[in-house]
């Protein structure tokens, strides 16, 4: 199958490019070719030619943290109780949300997490997943919600001790096996391209050392990298000297947890020494900064130390205009001394992510990078160049703009249409959303 887009402004973040007028073909899941003037011939009838002239193209936003669990949380009217700290937010609304999810909420919250992300021109989102009432086979719930709609994301299972030994086990379970499924479908040439795993990891805080040690055996049997959240919270910090007498960095390395395959989410109060271990090892760090400010953990002010800095939501959404608008805003208002392109760059690493989970070339308009496109219209009032692109997106750009969107060479929504209805997705989600809300009242803290 073959794409045309004709006559674009193409844009590109890292390193920052603008070249107008140009077509892209797009030959199967990569781009073929750019040039001017091309044409594609053999034209048959599932081929698309998208007339780009007066818009912008650029490489698809990728969320490098995100929970699509929480799809159905927004609004949420249950009785949550007091949440004056962090601690109480997991225990009062998180913990009472995910262990309120079965498949019908689950599927339900992946369809509109990754309608939402599509939308918004991510085209890729690296999910965290937790549902304890519901362990084995939720990652293949949320793989379905990937395929349907089209979206690029890699999944995996959060592995904690909150509800005991055996459930922590069953989450280990449920990595490896969504992992040797995904090498299966390889094998056996039926994989979509689409889906890719991590093994999971809650946080330290409820990571007991056989838990680790699981974790690092199943990262180990499955070629996959450790996805955890730590260092949110001071908490998280305070628990591991406590109780396990090291710093939360030194203590994953002790299992062999840091690689370049593995995904450290938040680091809100990892020391200079931590994140100098952290770079070593090559791994990444997700900076949530519109997650953080709501949960009110503090400021990643080490974030220029990180050399694989990527941006999530950590389940606000997957819309990337607006988280790199607040990490650049909060970062100003803390006294720190980035400007946009500093963000645009930790944006566009998402893509380096990418690389080393599909390995695959992402995040160019080049000849042999994977075909995760978005159009956009964007009628710039002053130049638009590669100087201040990231100004563009930090005052200017929205995700309104985003028109159509390629994933993996198929077109999955042409000028702001899906190839299938949304809104009976869009009700049903509603429907299932007040019975999960009423779930959760039920569920002791
Ligand atoms: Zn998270």
């Amino acid at each position: 199958m073959m794409t045309l887009f004709k006559n674009a402004t193409l844009v590109e973040f890292d390193p920052p490019r603008v070249r107008e007028g140009l077509d892209i073909l797009v030959e199967g899941d990569v781009i073929k070719e750019i040039g001017s003037d091309l044409t594609m011939t053999g034209l048959s009838g599932s081929d698309n030619t998208i007339d780009a002239a007066g818009r912008i193209l650029f490489p698809g936003l990728v969320c490098s943290h995100h929970h699509m669990y929480s799809g159905l949380a927004r609004g949420i009217m249950a009785e949550i109780g007091p949440t004056p700290d962090f601690v109480s937010i997991l225990k009062n609304l998180w913990w009472r949300l995910d262990r309120a999810i079965d498949e019908a909420s689950l599927y339900s919250s992946g369809l509109i997490c990754s309608i939402d992300a599509i939308r918004a021109g991510t085209t890729a989102v690296i999910d965290h997943h937790a549902s304890p009432q519901f362990i084995a086979g939720s990652l293949n719930v949320l793989k379905k919600a990937f395929e349907e709609t089209g979206l690029r994301g890699a999944t995996c299972y959060e592995v904690t001790d909150r509800h005991g030994r055996d459930g922590m086990i069953r989450g280990v379970e449920e990595n490896i096996a969504f992992a040797k499924g995904i090498d299966a479908e390889k094998a056996k040439g039926t994989w979509s391209g689409l889906t890719e795993a991590h093994i999971g990891g809650h946080a330290p805080m409820t990571l007991p050392d056989e838990a680790l040690k699981l974790i690092a055996d199943a990262c180990e049997q499955t070629g996959r990298g450790f996805h955890v959240h730590l260092a949110e919270d001071r908490y998280d910090v305070s628990h591991s000297h406590a109780t396990y007498g090291s710093d939360l960095i030194p203590r994953l390395d002790g299992f062999g947890l840091l690689s370049d395959r593995s995904i450290l989410v938040h680091g809100v109060h990892l020391s200079s020494e931590e994140i100098a271990l952290l770079n070593e090892r090559d791994s990444f760090l997700v900076h949530n900064p519109r997650s953080n400010m709501n949960n009110n953990v503090g400021y990643t002010k080490r974030i220029p130390e990180v050399k694989n800095l990527a941006l999530g939501t950590d389940g606000i959404g997957a819309d990337m205009f607006e988280e790199i608008k607040m990490a650049s805003f909060k970062h100003k208002d803390a006294g720190g001394a980035w400007w946009p392109g500093e963000f645009l760059g930790a944006l566009a690493a998402g893509n380096r992510l990418l690389e080393r989970v599909y390995g695959a070339k992402f995040g160019r308009l080049e000849p042999g990078y994977k075909a995760d496109l978005v159009v956009a219209d964007y009628p710039s009032p002053t130049p638009l160049v590669a100087e201040n692109i990231a100004s563009h997106m930090v005052f200017g750009m929205g995700s309104s703009i985003v028109e159509t969107v390629m994933v993996n060479g198929r077109l999955v929504m042409k000028d702001r249409i899906f190839g299938f209805d949304i809104a009976p997705i869009y009700g049903e989600a509603r429907g299932r959303a007040q019975t999960l809300w009423d779930r959760m009242n039920e569920i002791e803290p």
